[in-house]
């Protein structure tokens, strides 16, 4: 016997880990995902020449041994933990700031690795099925017998299932939110800030020798290159590159338009990473990889009764600075299935006291996570003289 038949909608991070949540309850799982199976060779193909790394921490490992904590295990056989922060100043001098007095440390891991690792956990649970290239277009509330009928459109024809509950986790330009938002009074805001990312590579260590020095720099630092204005970020990965990002205004991004504008401002800004980097490989990127949009998203019900409930990026999308987006939408999920046991299974209840208890921890997080811009780019660099000075007497 199911507790009942919910429907995740988005088999990202945060769905992936909700549909294992939901299957571990006692519930039926119908997981979509518009886009092709992400473990197929021609979408693995597709990406490979991109190696994009997040930060999983405390937050979200907690949400992984809560499901269980083989797969917390799994996942933390492949990260890099980072204890600290490395500050590269312009004459290439690194200053490390620890993250904690007891070790604590945010772990470097490939996101495609992760989300397969996910979809590969859904696929031995017999109570979830998974669709693909599933994309949500309509859905009624109001279906006979208080069931809840969705309509995807799968190799361009509508197809209807029928469910008692919708999970929206169809991250930050979530369709579920917009049906959502014709059926609740939603307070609603969404903010960009005037910044871009563009991901670009460290390769590994050309005169490596071993696998110790496979890694030009640190790989057990989250790597910052602070410069006021904008501001270059590295984390490692497992084969001795390195996944960096830059962030800069849209306006900086746009007057870097030839290759020597290009190389010109690595020479000035980032001299250390150029060598790391080299010419081809910074050109390549900045030719190849899309400048990414930066968006806060703050929203309130994430309800309507026990019908439908947002969470992850679809409920509050954060700016990329605290790396806690991931990690939230986790714990959005153990919160929520705590919340579930609590109220003895009763999904009206659990949804309405989510939203109304979740709020305020969320909206921290995003406020948070804007503030620590500044912290990463400009205010870091203020805490490094200081502590030279500590250390130095200069
Ligand atoms: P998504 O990852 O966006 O997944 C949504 C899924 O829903 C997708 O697979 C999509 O195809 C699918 N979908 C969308 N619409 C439909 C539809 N209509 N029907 C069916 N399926 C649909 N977070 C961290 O915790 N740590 C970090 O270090 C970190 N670094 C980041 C760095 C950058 C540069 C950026 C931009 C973000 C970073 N984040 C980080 C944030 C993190 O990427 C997001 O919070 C996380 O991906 C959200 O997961 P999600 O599953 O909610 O949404």
């Amino acid at each position: 016997m199911t507790k009942g038949t919910v429907a995740i909608v988005g088999a990202g991070l945060v769905g992936c880990v909700a549909a294992l949540a939901f299957e571990k309850k006692g519930y039926k799982v119908l997981l979509f995902e518009s886009r092709p199976d992400c473990r197929s060779p021609d979408q693995i193909a597709k990406y490979s020449f991109r190696s994009i790394n997040l930060a999983v921490s405390a937050r979200g490992i907690e949400t992984l041994r809560f499901i269980d904590d083989k797969l917390a295990e799994k996942v933390l056989a492949n990260v890099l933990p980072m204890h600290a922060r490395m500050v590269h100043d312009l004459k290439g001098n690194q200053v490390s700031q620890d993250y904690g007095l007891n070790g604590e440390a945010i772990n470097s891991i490939d996101r495609a690795y992760l989300n397969r690792l996910l979809l590969d956990e859904v696929d031995i649970k017999n109570n979830i099925k998974t669709y693909y290239n599933h994309k949500l277009v309509a859905s009624d509330f109001e279906a006979e017998g208080g069931r809840v009928m969705l309509t995807f459109e799968h190799e361009g024809k509508p197809i209807i299932f029928e469910v008692d509950s919708l999970v929206g986790a169809d991250g930050a330009y979530s369709t579920t939110r917009k049906h959502l938002q014709r059926n609740v009074r939603m307070n609603f805001s969404q903010d960009y800030i005037d910044h871009a990312y563009l991901e670009l590579y460290i390769p590994p260590n050309p005169a490596s020798v071993s696998n110790e020095d496979k890694w030009s720099i640190s790989p057990n630092h989250l790597h910052i290159w602070p410069r006021h204005a904008f501001m270059l970020i590295a984390l490692a990965n497992l084969d001795g590159s390195f996944t960096s990002t830059m962030f800069a205004p849209w306006k900086c991004f746009e007057e870097l338009d030839s290759d020597d504008k290009i190389i010109g401002f690595f020479e000035q800004n980032f001299p250390d990473a150029l060598k790391l980097m080299g010419k081809d490989t910074i050109l390549n990127s900045f030719h190849q990889n899309p400048r990414g949009s930066l968006v806060s998203t703050k929203c309130n019900p994430y309800n309507l009764a026990g019908k439908c409930i947002i969470i992850g990026d679809a409920a509050h999308s954060m700016v990329p600075f605290y790396g806690q987006g991931m990690n939230c939408g986790f714990e959005d999920v153990r919160v929520l299935i705590n919340i579930l046991e609590k109220n003895e299974f009763n999904i009206q209840q659990t949804y309405d006291e989510y939203s109304m208890t979740r709020n305020k921890d969320l909206l921290s997080i995003i406020d948070l996570s804007m503030n620590n811009y500044t912290e990463m780019r400009h205010s870091v660099v203020s805490n490094t003289y200081l502590l030279r000075k500590k250390i130095d007497g200069i």
